[in-house]
């Protein structure tokens, strides 16, 4: 136990700037708080005392039963197509945004309670969160952030003591979240659907301020935001691909303006190479498939631009139209470009030539249907780039066609310009050797659930911030989950 203080310089601007954007709100008392994870990483990073982190006060903060200095607790609006259809009214229903903070990079940072109970958005719920969703948003978080890719991360997870009805009785918590913004495509359909144009364009003032300064002053900033947008989701979904990450719910709701990744419920890492993998009971339709992925960011922000058409051009409906439209159709292009130039680095190649991107697909063409585990090959081919490929053949069981790859590859490889030392340094740090496997993550949610026992999770914590690192005694972290494990289901958890 500490005697530190926690203290946030909250700085508000969204409470400040964006009134009748949210609602205050209190967080409910928790009946007896107990802190279970903490993030001293992340706190020097946000300008707090790590030590202060474990004090009881800051342990009644994270439970929302003490609210902290300077802070203006408040519940965001935000609408959203949920599985294609609109709902107008969603709003943080279990989320409270505490306030801001700059951290020691200049950088902007939301501090959020989420499952701190009820607020005007909850309609029939509850308002709270129970232990293992807080923890798999947690594990997920941290591993995303350590492969590199834009994420929301946890400051602390704490259990609140209440009892929760989910199926059957669980134990509630409390996530601190930490976010760029939580400013996502639904904020902007909240206030559009309601025709309320001005308040949709302060929203993109307010937007444009916070994530993309240089486009302030542009005569065009309300499309160039919507490019920037753009961009930065491209990149983001070209990132999940690449380590194989299914978000699970792509609701508009859920995809952020800043390009972060937001809410983990039912996600998951493929072990075997499959574009129509699903893992969420609730995608009966796999509408959110690992392969689909990029076409429905590609549809949530035609959903956004829709938003910004009066901003674009108040006076010609078409003109906005064919204006917005360029950038949504460019969406598919930016997308691909950015996952070729990802998966170059991912088969070990500096140099762009022609018939890279054939090659780059032949090698996607090879997995289909092998059930190759997709993290193991490309960590393998990064070893394979020193010249012995039977390990590569060896996770095939049509040996055919990757033997035929291989050959290409290695004629390539010849012709670029990297020498086999910093090629095989390259990729290793792009190809992750430990991943947040299904089976391993289920293990230490239930170890914490059902025994208390948190060292599981400790552990997994531990591999998962060094994923590019490979360290002896964590051979169980590396592969696929065992066949027994059975096909994977994730459930939302709300
Ligand atoms: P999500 O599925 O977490 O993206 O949430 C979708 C919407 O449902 C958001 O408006 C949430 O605030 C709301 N929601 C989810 N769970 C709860 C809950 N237990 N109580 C109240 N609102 C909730
Ligand atoms: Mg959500």
């Amino acid at each position: 136990m500490s005697d530190h203080v926690l203290s946030f310089d909250f700085d508000n601007s969204y409470a400040r700037d964006l009134d009748g954007f949210y609602i205050s709100v209190q967080a409910a008392k928790a009946p007896s708080p107990k802190l279970v994870l903490y993030n001293t990483g992340l706190a020097a990073e946000l300008g707090l005392d790590p030590e202060a982190l474990t004090s009881p006060a800051a342990v009644a903060v994270f439970a929302g039963s003490r609210v902290p200095a300077g802070a203006a607790p408040l519940a965001q609006a935000y609408a959203g197509h949920q599985f294609g259809g609109f709902s107008p009214q969603l709003g943080d229903g279990r989320a409270i945004l505490l306030g801001e903070v700059i951290d020691t990079k200049g950088r902007r940072r939301d501090i959020q309670l989420k499952g701190s109970g009820r607020t005007p958005f909850s309609r029939g719920g509850d308002g709270k969160a129970v232990l293992g969703p807080v923890l798999r948003e947690y594990l997920m978080g941290e591993a995303m952030h350590a492969l590199r890719i834009p994420t929301t991360r946890a400051l602390a997870a704490v259990t609140t003591g209440d009892d929760i009805m989910r199926d059957g009785i669980k134990p509630g918590a409390v996530l601190t979240r930490v976010a760029a913004s939580h400013i996502r495509v639904g904020t902007f359909q909240f206030f559009a659907a309601r025709k309320e144009w001005d308040k949709v364009q302060q929203l993109a003032d307010y937007a444009i301020a916070r994530h993309y300064p240089d486009l302030a002053n542009k005569d065009d900033k309300y499309l160039g935001f919507l490019s920037h947008v753009a961009i930065r989701q491209a990149t983001l979904l070209a990132r999940w691909m690449q380590v194989g990450f299914v978000h699970g719910v792509m609701n508009t709701d859920n995809m952020t303006i800043s390009g972060e990744t937001i809410d983990y419920g039912p996600c998951a890492f493929i072990d075997q190479y499959d574009p129509q993998a699903v893992f969420s009971s609730i995608d009966r339709n796999g509408r959110y498939a690992y392969g689909n992925q990029p076409i429905m960011a590609q549809w949530n922000l035609a959903r956004l631009a829709e938003t910004l058409l009066m901003a674009i051009d108040p006076d010609d409906s078409e003109n906005a139209n064919r204006l917005a439209s360029e950038v949504i159709g460019g969406f598919s292009g930016l997308y691909a470009g950015l996952w070729q130039s990802g998966m170059r680095a991912k088969i070990g190649l500096a140099d762009h030539k022609d018939g890279d991107d054939d090659l780059i697909n032949a090698l996607h063409a090879a997995m289909q249907g092998q059930g190759v585990d997709f993290t193991t090959l490309f960590r393998t081919l990064s070893e394979a780039s020193l010249g012995q490929p039977e390990a590569v053949t060896a996770l095939f069981a049509d040996k055919a066609p990757i033997e035929h790859w291989l050959l290409a590859w290695q004629d390539r490889l010849q012709r670029d310009s990297q020498t086999s030392a910093i090629r095989v340094a390259n990729m290793r740090q792009v190809n992750p050797l430990y991943i947040p496997r299904n089976h391993l993550v289920e293990h230490a949610l239930q170890a914490a659930e059902q025994q208390g026992d948190y060292a599981p999770i400790h552990q997994l914590l531990d591999v998962l911030a060094q994923p590019f690192t490979a360290r002896d005694g964590l051979q169980k972290y590396e592969g696929p989950a065992p066949v027994d494990f059975g096909p994977y289901r994730t459930f939302c958890g709300t």
